[in-house]
């Protein structure tokens, strides 16, 4: 996909680049002993057609169980357009070892880390992007990666070099980043998105089939 370079770096799941991040670490296992806090690793297909980059974990779902988007609300509208798309093996992610497999798709974050209300500082989605940049070298040249977010729509651009004003976040805007690859933007999946209706079930389906359509195309 894109030229490893000087910048990418392999994931670290003993990364602690971030003092403010490994702060709030503490300060939250101290409350939840059993959480997982710390890096979160991708999670799916090594060699998937659809790529999912969040924004970063949440506290009570990736922060508690080491995967992205599981355990918490927004994993839950994202797992259900995974299965009915044929993107997974099952609908619904609670913990690590819930059975669950993804088929042609992976999931990862901008930032690998719990933010502080997720809001993650621009050096803390710097540091962090040497990882991403690292992830999408290692993928197929076909590729469909879907943002959801814009945070995660900067991180990508950022990652592959790409200016941001050659490709505007707008809801399930579709940007040819190569002959063959493409990014295309949604709105989070997060609890106040879906709460407030920013995002529905309707809208996040038409992304899905938005990205179906395109890795079809690319056969
Ligand atoms: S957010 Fe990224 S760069 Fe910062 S500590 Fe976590 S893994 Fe490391």
């Amino acid at each position: 996909m894109i030229k490893k370079s000087i910048k990418s770096s392999e994931f670290d799941p003993d990364c602690r680049l971030c003092p403010r991040i490994s702060r709030h670490f503490d300060d939250i296992r101290s409350v939840y002993p059993s959480y997982h806090c710390g890096p979160v690793a991708a999670f799916g297909d090594k060699k998937p057609r659809l790529l999912i980059v969040g924004l970063g974990p949440g506290l009570h779902g990736a922060n508690a169980t080491g995967r992205p988007f599981t355990g918490d609300h927004a994993g839950i509208l994202l797992y259900q357009m995974l299965y009915e798309f044929g993107f997974s093996n099952q609908a619904i992610a609670t913990h690590k070892n819930d059975g669950l497999k993804l088929h042609n798709c992976r999931i990862t974050n901008a930032v690998k880390c719990l933010p502080p209300a997720n809001k993650p500082l621009p050096t803390e989605i710097k540091n962090c992007n040497s990882y991403l940049q690292a992830e999408l070298a290692a993928l197929h040249d076909k590729l469909v990666i879907l943002a959801l977010g814009r945070v995660a729509h900067e991180a990508i651009l950022s990652a592959m070099n790409l200016r941001k004003k050659d490709y505007p976040f707008a809801h399930n805007a579709v940007h040819e980043i190569s002959s063959v690859s493409y990014l295309l933007d949604s709105y989070h999946c997060s609890r106040y998105n879906t709460q407030t209706r920013r995002l529905t079930e309707d809208m996040f389906r038409k992304v899905f089939s938005t990205a179906t359509r395109l890795i079809n195309e690319q056969n």
